[in-house]
């Protein structure tokens, strides 16, 4: 099977029945982010035990790649801790701008996403949810910028 063909059927496929997709009430940390170039908006819902994230759901409105990266980013870093959520981060970020080779492996169905590194406006889309997620993570009043 055509890799690329495989990879646009996960992401239609995340698009079209996208995981966590719910606001929740007893979230501790919540942010949103928008991505004006696209029209992409997302709400993102964090609950934390300890330094472990225990669930994560978010809802969106925008793009096939923004609600995708949405949906398969909560199913990666549910479970896990701040510190891998952050690795995470920088390995997807390294993944989409393209460049360098890194080990797809501990992104699993985010690696789908390589390649948008080819088209710099949906780099936006893609990374979209992974800076609401920093954003509520880190708890700070920082603007979220998609730049
Ligand atoms: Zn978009």
């Amino acid at each position: 099977m055509d890799i690329t063909n495989l990879y646009q059927d996960i992401i239609l496929d995340h698009n079209r029945r996208p995981r966590n997709f719910r606001a929740m009430e007893d979230a501790d940390r919540t942010a949103e982010g928008n991505n004006p170039l696209c029209g992409d908006q997302l709400k993102l819902w964090v609950r934390m035990d300890g330094d472990q994230i225990a669930d994560v759901s978010f809802t969106a409105t925008g793009c096939a790649i923004s609600r995708a990266s949405a949906s398969i980013m909560t199913t990666t870093v549910k479970g896990k801790t701040r510190a891998e959520a952050e690795s995470l981060f920088q390995q997807f970020r390294t993944l989409v701008t393209g460049g360098k080779a890194v080990d797809e492996r501990p992104l699993g169905s985010m690696a789908v996403f390589s390649g948008v590194s080819k088209f710099p406006a949906r780099v936006k889309c893609a990374s979209l949810s992974w800076h609401t997620l920093r954003s509520a993570l880190d708890a700070r009043p920082d603007p979220i910028s998609t730049e």
